[in-house]
């Protein structure tokens, strides 16, 4: 840590002097000066310290990228390092005295469960604070994948979906931003790197154009994952069988590469390869409810979701299902009624 008490005042590390009576601000036990090699000065609790809020063994990384975030977010209001939070149990890295909301900011570099998130986000939402989280090298370098999505995707404006990441090399913070999914169910998103939080009120100045998607390039890599029974696509595939079809000849009037936001598990294809097949091989009537019913058992089934940690896509499956239906019943395979459909004729599928 980089702030410690002293006769019942606050102390930066970098004005200290060797003394043994340092205390935590948090749990108010002991704690050492330690001057790094390359960390510069900073507070650790002794060893075995039963402190709640001593947090991970402190990385080169955490302490720099602390002081940076610092003064990356100086001109929204007043900052404070390691702010102590007891009604919460939790110091934030970074503390923005923002006149309309104050923001903690979160600099993670260490790994961080879904529930640590969630609890964290629940405890700055109490305090009707904004938490922002920033992310450090380990999560730089991952691919994206829904994992880290859930736990740190959020919305800001003009970002639209994005993650942050903060460089302690490079003192800049990267936005990766209007994330998405294809309709194959892979990540992306458009990069942009600010210098100031001025630009980062600004938004992305410039963007670029999305890669279409190569539908028999998804075929090719379907053949490969089934021939080797990737657990990815056997469910779906024993679905789709059930029916007395193949996987890999899907009618085209199921076919789409159309993006979704990147709640789709296995993407948006395939979603509607398995509610497509179901609704066509249902004999009963197919009515608003039976209709929707296996929109949602499709969308499970392609491990889809509706909710990350700090963003909620609700009406995500129904706004899917409504776009497909008037699809399906422009090209005629569907004819509204009042009650729900009628199937007009079968889309073919191909050998
Ligand atoms: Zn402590």
């Amino acid at each position: 840590m980089l702030i410690a008490e002293l006769a019942h005042h606050l102390i930066d590390a970098r004005a200290a002097t060797r003394r043994p009576d340092y205390r935590c601000p948090a749990c108010h036990g002991p704690v050492r000066l330690h001057r790094g090699q390359q960390v510069g000065p900073y507070f650790a609790h002794l060893p075995a310290s039963p402190c709640r809020l001593a947090g991970e063994g402190e990385t080169a990384e955490h302490l720099r990228g602390k002081r940076q975030l610092a003064t990356f977010f100086a001109s929204w209001g007043l900052t404070t390092l390691e702010r102590v939070l007891p009604a919460i149990q939790q110091r934030a890295d970074v503390w923005v005295d923002r006149a309309t909301q104050p923001v903690a900011v979160e600099f993670q570099c260490s790994p961080l469960s879904v529930h640590g998130v969630t609890h964290r986000t629940a405890g700055y939402h109490r305090l009707g604070c904004y938490p922002l989280w920033v992310l450090g090298h380990r999560y730089a370098h991952q691919k994206l994948n829904w994992s880290l999505l859930e736990r740190f995707m959020t919305w800001l404006p003009r970002w639209e979906l994005c993650l942050l990441f903060w460089d302690v090399t490079t003192n800049r913070l990267r936005v990766v931003h209007h994330l998405y999914q294809d309709a194959a169910g892979r990540y992306g998103g458009q990069t942009t790197v600010v210098g100031s939080v001025a630009a980062l009120m600004v938004g992305p100045t410039h963007m670029v154009t999305y890669p279409s998607l190569d539908l028999a390039a998804v075929q090719r890599r379907w053949t490969r994952q089934l021939a080797r029974s990737a657990p990815a696509l056997r469910p779906i595939q024993e679905q789709v069988y059930l029916t007395g079809h193949h996987l890999l000849g899907f009618p085209l009037a199921f076919a789409t590469t159309a993006i979704t936001p990147p709640f789709l598990g296995r993407g948006l294809l395939l979603w509607r390869i398995v509610f497509g097949t179901w609704l066509f091989a249902t004999t009963a009537p197919l009515t608003q409810q039976r209709v929707t019913a296996l929109a949602h058992r499709s969308f499970c089934l392609v491990a889809a979701h509706d909710q990350a940690v700090r963003v909620q896509v609700p009406h995500l499956c129904d706004h899917l299902r409504t776009q497909f239906l008037a699809e399906l019943t422009t090209a005629g395979y569907l004819r509204a009624t009042a009650t729900g459909w009628v199937i007009c004729r079968q889309p073919q599928w191909r050998h």
